[in-house]
């Protein structure tokens, strides 16, 4: 039960936690968001899926419909920080019959180095892909879940918005800036039935944290700051989204869940 291997948690998925339920994932053609797409989609919920290129949405839709998914998952273009992108997931959405689960999940870092030094333009980037982009995400979302009488919205933060990684400090302002954006919308929403929360994962295998994870000396030093001795894998991150994203957790609403294997991160 208690497996080492992280890949085989797959075998303990509910099948219907999310039947009849409706979700946009944002940024979920690769990494973190194709896995918590996928999971919702396994859990029973219709998915839409998005990111910047048509090729790799369409990349995406093979792959899930390989793993059984065809009936379950939609996909259409969607750069997060583009209104009109934006319109179009949220449509795609309508068309399946409404909006009950959105997941915010798109980030980007465009520059390495000290907070202090970095420019204006990565500065504007970072905080319209990261900050800007998951507010006017839940804002548009929020009709289509009044529709439904409640849904749930969550952020994709990371371990950085609490213990900043040295190098990654706009990243980390704008991760931070995230806790504080679910804390705010969560007190305002929850009399309507609509939960905000927030997922802030460890370093996960993914190409986005390939320069953490490929083998050498940044490799080590990060490694001796994850007590469980192993980078999360994207599945692991997905389990905890689709937990917040079911009836499982309707009762929780503001709070973010660190998925990072003991990284420090609060009391
Ligand atoms: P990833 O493996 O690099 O995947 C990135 C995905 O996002 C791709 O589907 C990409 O497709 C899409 N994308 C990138 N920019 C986009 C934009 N502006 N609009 C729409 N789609 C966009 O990244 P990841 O590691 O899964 O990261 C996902 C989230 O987790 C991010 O918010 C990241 O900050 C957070 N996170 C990751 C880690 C980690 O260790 N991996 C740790 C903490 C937090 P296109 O190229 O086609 O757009």
């Amino acid at each position: 039960m208690f497996s080492k291997n992280a890949r085989q948690l797959s075998s303990y998925i509910p099948k219907s936690r999310l039947e009849g339920k409706i979700a946009v994932v944002t940024a979920s053609t690769d990494g973190i968001g194709l896995a918590i797409a996928k999971r919702l989609a396994q859990e029973g919920a219709k998915v839409v899926i998005s990111s910047r290129k048509q090729a790799n949405v369409d990349k995406a839709l093979s792959k899930l419909a390989a793993d059984g998914l065809r009936n379950s998952i939609v996909g259409t273009v969607c750069h997060v920080n583009k209104a009109e992108d934006r319109k179009r997931i949220f449509d795609e959405a309508k068309k399946l019959g409404g909006l009950d689960i959105l997941v915010s999940n798109a980030g980007t870092n465009p520059e390495v180095g000290p907070l202090l030094e970095c420019s204006e333009n990565a500065w504007d980037k970072t905080f319209e892909t990261n900050l800007k982009a998951a507010f006017m995400l839940a804002k548009e979302a929020l009709p289509l879940l009044r529709e439904r009488g409640g849904g749930r919205i969550m952020f994709i933060s990371s371990i950085a918005a609490f213990a900043p990684v040295s190098l990654l400090g706009v990243y980390s302002v704008t991760k931070t800036a995230l806790l504080g954006l679910t804390k705010v919308a969560a007190q305002d929403l929850a009399p309507e039935n609509i939960t905000v929360n927030c997922v802030a994962p460890g370093i996960i295998n993914t190409k986005f944290s390939s320069m953490l994870t490929q083998e050498g000396p940044i490799q080590e030093e990060a490694m001796r700051n994850i007590p469980m001795n192993r980078f999360g894998e994207v599945d692991e991150v997905a389990g905890v989204v689709t937990f917040l994203a079911s009836d499982d957790s309707k009762y929780i609403t503001g709070e973010t869940i660190v998925v990072s294997g003991g990284m420090q991160s609060h009391l």
